[in-house]
């Protein structure tokens, strides 16, 4: 291409993309039509920065980027290198764009939340968007513009590790949580110093990973993939979601990284997203193991022309794109339509008139008194007590507590994968938790009893002495941190032998035992379950999880989390999760040798008080087309204590062209409800949206008909009138 030549009065910098003052659009425009093809297609890459960086050596880091690079992932925690890159791409590049900056902040950024699964067990996209907000507050002063979150893969095979990083098994919740993210990590201006980009992933369809093995195919019929997997990218682009990040599955046959119909036709044309697709890391270079592509010139053109704008660590498109592009197999309108998306993003983002990051100390940017208090509030509400039988919680009047097992005195696991710049030295440890809770109440003794994994069974006499001690056993067992998240899937779910047997050998004290589980999917508990009076899961609950577990164990916290996830019975029922298809005999199947029910459902989570139920009420039962509808239920806690409740609202279509889910979940609400009180629960029921279903190429159809609506164990008809 050839280089346009600046006027005097560009030339003192009066270009007009670089005048905030001109609306981003026209900005982006301007600056397109300066640069040339080479510039254009290094916009469209994104390398690495500061892993491994020696900080003595900076200049060393940069020297090999090229200082046109579009993005780069960030690994550092402190904007030195940042700036010092930046200065490199806006002083030494001729145009002087600025780089984008981006990070895996997954669950946090130094102050780490709960893994994504905990999160959607609250049911509080509030708290949620909260967290996202500090999250985004940290990563923005540490030099990130862009992080690669929320992961809103629907995921019903526990034995995939990245089980742990989405929203659980139903569409709806990782769509509400897709939004939530979103709102909390962009906000209103992505200029502000505190907020980033948002990056919707892995589009699509890649938790239906084949037998929950990492980084395999799916098979995913159109109907599936639009009523189940698109669903929450449609509810996330919605809201606004700056990127998105495209798969390294195939979807039937098309890797995401290479598939017309989601990324183009989908995404840009239907939905109308203005943002752009970033590729998974090497996805691009994949598509050669997934033979689309002989070579990587190849995977290049294929991902490029199918609609993926930026190639993650492949080095397909510097390589590549210039050459394909005068191969005339790749049209010049679409190099040009693809850069106009990354910039539109960094004048969104305000790198043109900021494009350092202000250097401050980790006190004045890690850890502010708010992010602590979220976290602690999260993890409080993602908490799901599982069981609680012979009133053995909370522990009121216990005088002797056993803390026994692995994950007891073990800060790291709790963080759980992806924990960003989490350090375990900021996590407290459940054994301190409950110590600072029972003070003055209760003695405490310790024993670890056994390692996570290992048959080292050595430590057991010591577990069973403190039990014999005791008048109560907190046993805390779990999963690493490594066990789950990304290449972490396992073949069973259920907890290592050694921790059952350590299980199994305090039961003989004769005291009862409370379950402390940490964990980053749903396990098979189904050995566990009788031994244990109590179960509480506490998921990786991140830095601040000790004080809500204690918390709930002596009463002063009154759980109130909800499983968005179902725990099978066994690993071999998998998959199984609630809003199956219904079948030609009208149930789910069974087993000869287990029982074919979960051992603990898609929305279970007690509480230490009672809600009680009143009727549904509908506005109205019989609707003509284009009206709606309003049904409500009043829930009063009837227990004596306060407590917060999630209503869960279901929809059913019983008789339908196409055989439909048995149920799906369309609504729901968290309240507070004191002791005593009522309070009203409303889902404003819209049939165009609500009622309806998509055929496989995403169509909505709306039949005529009985419609069923439930809400706990109650079920109420309404009827549209043709
Ligand atoms: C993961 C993504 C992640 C990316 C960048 C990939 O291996 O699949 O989820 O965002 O790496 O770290």
């Amino acid at each position: 291409g050839t280089l346009c030549t600046l006027s005097a009065k560009e030339k003192k910098g009066q270009l007009l993309y670089k005048d905030a003052k001109v609306p981003v659009e026209q900005r982006v425009e301007d600056l397109l039509s300066r640069m040339t093809l080479e510039e254009k297609v290094l916009q469209l890459n994104q390398y690495t920065l500061g892993r491994n960086t020696n900080v003595n050596n900076i200049g060393e880091a940069v020297k090999e980027i090229p200082a046109e690079i579009g993005s780069l992932i960030y690994f550092d925690r402190t904007p030195n290198l940042r700036n010092h890159m930046q200065k490199k791409a806006v002083e030494e590049s001729r145009l002087g764009i600025p780089v984008l900056f981006g990070y895996d902040a997954i669950h946090g950024f130094r102050t780490i939340y709960p893994i994504s699964l905990g999160q959607a067990c609250s049911w509080n996209p509030e708290l949620v968007e909260q967290a996202c907000a500090v999250s985004a507050q940290e990563a923005r002063m540490s030099g990130v513009d862009w992080t690669f979150s929320p992961m809103i893969d629907v995921a019903r095979d526990p034995r995939w590790g990245r089980v742990a990083e989405g929203y659980g098994e139903d569409p709806y919740t990782n769509g509400v949580f897709a939004a939530a993210s979103v709102r909390g990590y962009q906000g209103d201006d992505l200029s502000a110093e505190d907020r980033i980009a948002a990056c919707l992933k892995h589009y699509v369809g890649y938790g239906a990973s084949e037998a929950g093995r990492d980084y395999v195919y799916t098979e995913i019929s159109g109907q599936t993939l639009w009523d189940t997997y698109l669903l929450p990218y449609e509810m996330g682009v919605k809201a606004g979601a700056a990127t998105l990040m495209s798969s390294f599955n195939d979807i039937s046959g098309v890797p995401g990284s290479a598939n017309h119909y989601i990324m183009t036709e989908v995404l840009k044309e239907r939905w109308g997203h203005e943002g752009f697709i970033v590729s998974d890391w090497g996805a691009i270079e994949q598509l050669k193991n997934q033979g689309l592509a002989a070579t990587k010139k190849e995977a290049a053109m294929r991902a490029f022309n199918a609609g993926l704008e930026m190639d993650m660590m492949s080095h397909a498109y510097d390589r590549h794109l210039q050459e394909l592009v005068e191969e005339g197999k790749v049209s010049m309108a679409q190099i040009d339509e693809s850069v106009r998306r990354v910039l539109r993003l960094k004048f969104r983002l305000g790198l043109f008139e900021r494009p350092y990051t202000p250097l401050t100390t980790e006190k004045e940017r890690f850890f502010r008194p708010q992010s602590r208090a979220t976290a602690g509030e999260l993890a409080a509400e993602s908490m799901v007590l599982l069981k609680n039988a012979n009133g053995v919680l909370p522990l009121t009047n216990v005088k002797k507590i056993a803390v026994v097992g692995p994950m007891a005195k073990n800060g790291w696991d709790l963080l759980g994968s992806w924990c960003g710049h989490g350090k375990d030295t900021d996590v407290e440890m459940l054994y301190n938790g409950l110590a600072a809770e029972f003070k003055d109440k209760a003695e405490l003794r310790y024993a670890a009893g056994c390692k996570q994994d290992g048959d080292d069974r050595s430590g057991f006499a010591e577990a069973v002495e403190a039990a014999r001690w005791s008048d109560v056993v907190v046993l805390c067992l779990g999963e690493k941190m490594t066990w789950s998240g990304e290449n972490a899937s396992r073949s069973t779910i259920a907890l290592p032998t050694i921790q059952e047997a350590l299980a199994v050998a305090l039961k003989e004290a004769g005291k009862p035992i409370v379950l402390v589980l940490s964990n980053g999917r749903p396990l098979e508990l189904n050995r566990l379950e009788p031994i244990c009076d109590a179960m509480l899961e506490i998921w990786q609950p991140g830095i601040n999880g000790a004080r809500p577990t204690a918390g709930i164990l002596s009463g002063r916290i009154n759980p109130s989390g909800k499983l968005a996830i179902t725990f099978p019975y066994s690993t071999g029922q998998i998959p199984i999760y609630y809003n199956r298809r219904k079948s030609g005999r009208g149930h789910q199947g069974f087993y000869k040798d287990i029982t074919s029910d979960p051992l603990y459902p898609f929305g279970h989570g007690l509480s230490y008080t009672e809600f009680t139920y009143g009727a549904i009420t509908p506005s109205v039962t019989t609707l003509k087309r284009g009206e709606k509808l309003t049904v409500e239920v009043v829930v009063t806690n009837t227990g004596s204590r306060d407590g917060m409740e999630t209503v869960h609202w279901f929809i059913a279509d019983p008789y339908c062209s196409i055989t439909r889910p048995v149920k799906e979940l369309k609504h729901f609400e968290k309240q507070d409800i004191k002791a005593g009180e009522s309070k009203t629960f409303r889902f404003d029921i819209d049939p165009e949206h609500d009622l309806s279903f998509v055929n496989g190429d995403g169509k909505r159809f709306l039949e005529s008909g009985e419609y069923h609506i439930l809400v706990k164990d109650q079920k109420m008809k309404i009827e549209l009138l043709n």
